[in-house]
Order: structure tokens, then C-alpha cells, then sequence
């Protein structure tokens, strides 16, 4: 079976084509676009199994094409920046994404964090062993058909927030660190990546209100509405 199809949204020449390149090698299927508008529309054709997206690019930026991509159906998203402020800046507005990586990047290592999104996005919730459904606080979980309600209406996480909430659920409470949570949500062993975390933590409280997920400064987060129940 094929490893999926990916869509690299990237104006510059070079580094679209180094990075299909390297992804076809690897045996995905690689479509490229060179601009923000064309990238959504290569994405609604295609429909990708996960973006590698420029926050940089003529037209639309990353940033809203990358809001256009997740509004018309939930797909894993890494996005590329040229400079770390960026990434300090998109961690700090909780966009959409999944992982971020900064200019110049190892394509090896590209390769190795897209694999890594996509087994996980791939791992069924009935392999987790996650209850059909679940309440914490005023938020509902369906982890089959990964939807989320709060107070009533539908919320639309990205698959990676997902994975992080239920992550945070199925330890009740219990604080983890921004190293375990990488390794249990991203499947990264040790390295950085704690902005990725951080990202995605202001995302959730965003989208699911400030007070689900609970900071435990120089630790990490834990969930901070008690037991999950069953949803009635
Ligand atoms: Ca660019």
C-alpha cells in the first residue's frame, strides 16, 4: 500500500523540489503548489493525507491557507518558517498546525517528522482503547469518529489537537512534561519540539476554553477537569 499522498505548498523552487524529492524517495505520492490560493485548490483535488505549507507565500499566506485547508476537512499540516520569532509567533496565536519546522531544515528530518504525524493520525481509537465517548467538563468526545462538542456545538480540532486532548484525558490529572507528551503524541524521542507542544496547548484552551488544560510551571500541563465520565 502506498505511504499516502502529500501536497508541499512552497514558493521557492528549490526547496519544493528538495523536499518532493525526498518525500517521493521515501515512496509518497507528491503534489507541489506555488502559491497560498493554488495549494487549496490542489488540496480540495487531491486531497492530501498531511501538508507541508510556507507560512511565507505570494497570494495567501501559510496562516489562512492553512485555515482554508482544515475548514474543508481535518488534515495534518507542518508548517514551514524561515525564522524562529515565526515559529514564536504562530506557537503564540495556537494556529492549526501540527509541527512546525524552521528554515534551513535537515530534509531527513522533515521526512522522519511527517512519518511520525501520519502513524499516529493513522492509529485507530479503538487501538487506544479510549471509551466510546466522554465528558470532561462541558466538553464531549467521540474518539470513533473524532468529534468534540462543547456546551452542544461541534468544535473542530486538528487530528493532532485531538490526539493531544485525549493524551491529556487518559491520564486523569497526572501532569506530563512537554518531553513526554512529544513522545506520546508526536512519537519524537528526546530533542526540541516543546514550542510544538505549547502551540498546541494554547489551541485547545482557545477553541475549548482557557481552564481545560492547566499549566504546572517548570513541569508541564495537565488536564484540569477532572475524571472524564461517560456522556449520557
Ligand atoms: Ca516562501
Amino acid at each position: 500500500m502506498s505511504p499516502g499522498c502529500i501536497v508541499v505548498v512552497e514558493d521557492e523552487e528549490s526547496i519544493a523540489a528538495a523536499v518532493a524529492d525526498r518525500l517521493r524517495s521515501e515512496g509518497y505520492r507528491v503534489e507541489i503548489a506555488g502559491d497560498g490560493l493554488a495549494g487549496v485548490e490542489l488540496c480540495q483535488r487531491a486531497r492530501p493525507d498531511l501538508v507541508v505549507l510556507d507560512l511565507m507565500l505570494p497570494g495567501l499566506d501559510g496562516l489562512e491557507v492553512c485555515r482554508r485547508i482544515q475548514a474543508e476537512r481535518p488534515t495534518p499540516v507542518l508548517i514551514l518558517t524561515a525564522r524562529d520569532t515565526e515559529t514564536d509567533l504562530l506557537v503564540g496565536l495556537g494556529v492549526g498546525a501540527d509541527d512546525y519546522m524552521t528554515k534551513p531544515f535537515s530534509p531527513r528530518e522533515l521526512v522522519a517528522r511527517v512519518g511520525a504525524i501520519l502513524r499516529r493520525v493513522a492509529r485507530s481509537a479503538e487501538e487506544a482503547g479510549a471509551p466510546p465517548r466522554f465528558r470532561v467538563g462541558d466538553v464531549e468526545v467521540e474518539p470513533a469518529t473524532r468529534r468534540v462538542r462543547r456546551s452542544g456545538e461541534t468544535i473542530h480540532l486538528t487530528p493532532t489537537e485531538f490526539d493531544l486532548l485525549t493524551c491529556l484525558v487518559g491520564h486523569g490529572g497526572t501532569v506530563l512534561t512537554r518531553q513526554q507528551l512529544l513522545a506520546q503524541v508526536w512519537g519524537y524521542g528526546g530533542g526540541s519540539g516543546a514550542r510544538t507542544v505549547d502551540s498546541h496547548v494554547q489551541a485547545l484552551r482557545r477553541k475549548l476554553g482557557p481552564d481545560l488544560v492547566r499549566t504546572v510551571h517548570g513541569v508541564g500541563y495537565a488536564i484540569d477537569a477532572g475524571a472524564p465520565e461517560p456522556a449520557s
